[in-house]
């Protein structure tokens, strides 16, 4: 069976026999907050074991590296929307330890766009277009700069509410120890 055959096979039963019931909770996050970390597959239990975070008790948004690279972005819109729509009264922005954005390099991942097929033409009309893909695929050096830099974002971004304590940690992908890079009550 093909994976989304074995996904739909697997989703059957799992309704059918009311698998459901034990995860049913509301939309409301019940300790109200948001936190914005990295997809990488580590986390997906150990990030939310590590801090003591049940279904339900948070909004999780999740993209490559924990990063807001725009800020009228679809990250920044999830974090407001969590805090003006779904009462979430603090940030939590954990990027963690040996990220796949860490020192990624523009050009290997562009090597292999043309190794599959798009055509140099593609980037030299994109080039043209005032998009640079090199710089638009650039992750960052230093995590714990990469975080404070995002939390900066999420701060002073003109349409979030002045009263949202925003933090900053990084976590490690093995022991799920959290370092605290900045605190959102010391601002
Ligand atoms: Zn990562």
């Amino acid at each position: 069976m093909r994976l989304l055959e074995d996904i739909l096979s697997f989703n059957t039963s799992f309704v059918a026999e009311k698998k459901y019931e034990q995860f049913e909770t509301g939309k409301f996050p019940i300790k109200k907050m948001v936190i914005l970390t990295c997809m990488d597959t580590r986390l997906l239990e150990l990030l939310p074991n590590a801090l003591n975070v049940k279904n339900g008790d948070v909004k999780i948004v999740k993209n490559a590296g924990a990063l807001v690279s725009h800020p009228f972005g679809s990250i920044m819109r999830s974090l407001l929307v969590a805090v003006y729509q779904l009462q979430a009264k603090e940030v939590l922005v954990i990027g963690h330890h040996d990220c796949g954005m860490s020192g990624m390099k523009p050009a290997g991942i562009m090597e292999e766009m043309r190794k599959r097929g798009i055509q140099e033409e593609v980037f030299e009309t994109l080039t043209y277009s005032g998009i640079k893909v090199n710089d638009w695929l650039h992750g960052f050096e230093n995590v714990n700069e990469s975080v404070a830099h995002s939390v900066d974002v999420i701060r002073n971004h003109p349409l979030m509410a002045k009263d949202i304590p925003v933090h900053g940690l990084v976590i490690d992908p093995k022991t799920g120890k959290l370092d605290l890079v900045t605190s959102g009550y010391e601002v």
